[in-house]
């Protein structure tokens, strides 16, 4: 009994080493766009309760992260992508100077425009698909979708890329949140952001059922700026360097990341490229960022 029971353990250790041989690991990035520490983890998950009380028990919540760059949206979500601090127009005219993840993963592994998509609620995000870097750019683009009429329509979108292309890396920014914050409507600002935070357990769930997907994916979960505090005018805009826009908020899960775990050190935007670079089995240049995956609590 105990000799078939190890039996059965390895043949499923080594059903999962070879499934992720085969089709790699997996990386999905949600911005939920311009939303604030103190409405997610600063509020103990009052307007995130499936974040909150479903998948912060599976990974690890980084409690003092931070936009240090330009905190708007182009910057903020370049910042991510690229492991660097650009100031960009913010209306998608100027794409970043720096390769981003797409065209690292595309150039290195080989792989056709579909393993990468963005997809978005804003159609100015096109300008994070590939960087101007002459060794990179268009080439190794990423397919861009959006959803021009609201969240929703962008996680249908979303839902297609993944059961047509199973791509390998995906950024998707829900964007309700702060189209509803510069309207100056707090009540849907935060119920943006709670069918934000009910798509985000509904992605998780569906990676979870996803023979693709399942054991060999990374989520991230975080947002491109916060919004300005009191003292700094409040949840209606954004842009400066107030601790309301500076101060955001991480939620990892996946495989290599530590389940219920709160790492209160300070970690910025730009480790989310080496972090990623690494689990993707990329060779980056010597970047701003240090992967997350070793900071300690
Ligand atoms: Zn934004
Ligand atoms: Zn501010």
């Amino acid at each position: 009994m105990k000799y078939s029971m190890k039996s059965l353990v390895a043949l499923i250790v080594l059903s999962i080493i070879f499934t992720t041989l085969i089709y790699g690991q997996h990386v999905f990035i949600v911005v939920i766009d311009g939303v604030r520490y103190s409405e997610t983890f600063g509020s103990e998950g009052q307007y995130i309760p499936y974040m909150w009380n479903t998948l912060r028990p599976q990974g690890s919540i980084y409690t003092s992260f931070r936009n240090d760059g330009y905190t708007a949206t182009i910057s903020g979500h370049t910042a991510i992508m690229t492991g660097t601090w650009e100031k960009l127009i913010n209306d998608g005219s100027e794409r970043p100077a720096s390769p981003t993840l797409f065209e690292y993963l595309r150039k290195q592994k080989a792989l056709p425009e579909a393993s990468c998509f963005l997809v978005s609620r804003k159609s100015k995000l096109d300008a994070l698909t590939h960087s101007t870097h002459r060794e990179y750019g268009s080439t190794y683009k990423a397919s861009f979708t959006y959803g021009r009429h609201s969240d929703l329509q962008t996680w249908k979108k979303l839902v297609e890329a993944m059961n047509e292309h199973h791509p390998r890396l995906v950024m998707v920014t829900f964007a309700e949140t702060d189209l509803n914050g510069h309207a100056g409507q707090w009540k849907d600002y935060l119920s943006a952001l709670r069918q934000a935070d009910s798509l985000v357990n509904l992605l998780w769930e569906k990676i979870q059922t996803d023979s693709v997907y399942k054991n060999s994916t990374t989520m991230f979960v975080t947002t491109d700026h916060g919004r300005h505090d009191d003292e700094h005018g409040g949840f209606q805009n954004h842009g400066d360097s107030c601790e309301g826009c500076r101060h955001i908020w991480l939620l990892a899960i996946g495989p290599d990341i530590k389940p219920n775990t709160r790492v209160s050190k300070t970690t910025y935007q730009v480790d989310l490229t080496p972090t990623i670079g690494q689990i993707l089995g990329l060779k980056l240049p010597t970047l701003l960022g240090r992967s997350l995956i070793y900071v300690k609590k």
